[in-house]
C-alpha cells in the first residue's frame, strides 16, 4: 500500500540555524507494508528549509529530500528488551512526526552558508564582503595610532644616539688631532 500526502510541518522541526517552518508543506511518499510484528514504513519526505547563513546572516533557503524507514510495532505486541524507544502503532494509525524529526534533524547542516565560500561580513562595518571584494578601511584604529607614537619616539631616540656617537667620535678626532699637528 502506498500513501502520498502533504501535511503541514509541525513546530520546531529543525535546529536553531535552519529548519522547516511550521505549517509549510511536508510532502510524504510512503510505502506501508504489513509484516508479522507490525507495519514497515518506508519512503521519502520533501520539505523546504529556511535558515540563516552563519557567516553573513543572509537568509538560506533550500529544498531537502530524505529517505524514511522504520518498523512500527503493533501496540499490544510484547517484545523482549523493549525499552520504550520502539515506534508503535496506535490502533491502525501511527505517528509519523517522531520518525520525520529523528531522520531530518541529524542531516541538517550545523553551519549553513548562503553560498559556497561565503566571505561573511566586514569586521569593521558589517558590509557584505562578497558584494565588495576590495572593501577596506583607512587605519584609524587607536591601537595603530599608539604604534605611530612609538615609532616617533624611536626615531628621536635614534637621533639622540647619533649625537652620542658623534661625541664618542670626538676623542677619536682629538686623537687624530695630535697626529695632524705632528704632520703639520
Ligand atoms: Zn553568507
Ligand atoms: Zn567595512
Amino acid at each position: 500500500m502506498t500513501a502520498d500526502r502533504t501535511v503541514p510541518a509541525p513546530e520546531h522541526l529543525g535546529i536553531d540555524v535552519i529548519g522547516v517552518p511550521e505549517g509549510t508543506d511536508l510532502k510524504l511518499q510512503l510505502q506501508l507494508e504489513s509484516v508479522e510484528e507490525g507495519v514497515l514504513v518506508s519512503g521519502r519526505a520533501q520539505a523546504h528549509l529556511v535558515g540563516e547563513c552563519v557567516r553573513c546572516l543572509d537568509p538560506v533557503e533550500r529544498d531537502i529530500s530524505f529517505a524514511l524507514q522504520d518498523l512500527y510495532f503493533y501496540d499490544d505486541l510484547e517484545l523482549e528488551g523493549d525499552d520504550g524507544e520502539l515506534r508503535r502503532l496506535a490502533g491502525d494509525t501511527f505517528d509519523l512526526e517522531p520518525l520525520v524529526r529523528d531522520t531530518l534533524v541529524p542531516v541538517l547542516p550545523l553551519a549553513p552558508l548562503c553560498r559556497v565560500g561565503c566571505l561573511g561580513l566586514c569586521s569593521e562595518c558589517g558590509a557584505h564582503l562578497a558584494d565588495d571584494p576590495d572593501h577596506g578601511h583607512e587605519i584609524l584604529d587607536t591601537r595603530w595610532a599608539a604604534l605611530l607614537d612609538v615609532s616617533t619616539t624611536t626615531s628621536s631616540e635614534t637621533s639622540t644616539s647619533t649625537r652620542t656617537d658623534s661625541s664618542t667620535a670626538s676623542p677619536h678626532t682629538e686623537a687624530t688631532g695630535p697626529d695632524e699637528t705632528k704632520v703639520g
